[in-house]
């Protein structure tokens, strides 16, 4: 956990309107629809930039400033290929859906979502598709306060294959420190939070391809902590991003 060196929080909703950043000039049409990532759009993506575009897609989330968008006519732009710039690995929680949170349309984004945000080896595969070949520009490991499976996972549950899921969040537990007071998802949403970090650190340590293209910069894996209450994403940032 040792690259994680500052937390950034996104500014509050009165700044949202404020998101007149080049890149958003870049992204749009005509200022008043969101286009449809092409592989040309794509290439023009650094990871810094990626991170930008998802802190601009909150904003607007937590705003209510949707951007615009045709989502029948992104259906007939996609139906030959995609060039999403984003792999979010967010929690199968109902209230999480990453393209929601981010304002984000048809592919703009790989999705992969499973109940805790755990990492296996399936989920190490899907991302090196969309990174090593999809051409996905940054990697996010989105957690969120009030995880149900964190909570089933502090409350050692037991049932059917949930047992082992959750088998994959215990080793946090024992690092994370109990915390006096607070409600009974305070401890949670600290598990939550570096159950997140250790996700993060694994990506690039289970990863060889992954690895690679951190360390080429080609890619970034940045974390992130969605609270349910508010609509905010909190990121921990990669230091190459800073
Ligand atoms: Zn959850």
């Amino acid at each position: 956990m040792t690259h994680l060196t500052k937390r950034v929080k996104p500014a509050g909703p009165q700044e949202a309107i404020v998101f007149d950043s080049a890149l958003y000039f870049t992204l749009q049409a005509n200022n008043t629809s969101m286009r449809t990532l092409t592989k040309e759009l794509q290439d023009k993506i650094t990871p810094n930039i990626a991170l930008n575009i998802l802190k601009e897609g909150n904003l607007r989330f937590v705003s209510n400033l949707k951007a615009s968008r045709n989502l029948l006519q992104q259906v007939n732009e996609t139906k030959e290929g995609q060039h999403p710039f984003a792999v979010i690995l967010s929690c199968i929680d109902s209230r999480t859906s990453a393209e929601l949170i981010f304002d984000q349309g048809l592919g703009d984004v790989f999705s992969i979502r499973i109940a805790g945000n755990v990492l296996n080896e399936d989920i190490l595969g899907s991302m090196e598709f969309a990174c090593k070949v999809a051409g996905a520009k940054i990697i996010v490991v989105l957690g969120h306060t009030r995880c149900g499976a964190i909570k089933g996972a502090c409350d050692h549950v037991e049932m059917g294959h949930l047992t082992g899921l959750l088998s994959k969040i215990r080793p946090i537990l024992e690092r994370t420190p109990m915390i006096e007071g607070g409600d009974s998802y305070a401890y949670a949403d600290a598990v939550a939070a570096n159950n997140v970090h250790q996700v993060m650190d694994d990506i690039a340590k289970r990863s060889i391809i992954l690895d690679k293209m951190i360390k080429s910069h080609e890619i970034a894996v940045v974390g992130g902590m969605y609270n349910i209450e508010t609509g905010v994403v909190d990121f921990y940032e990669h230091p190459h991003l800073l």
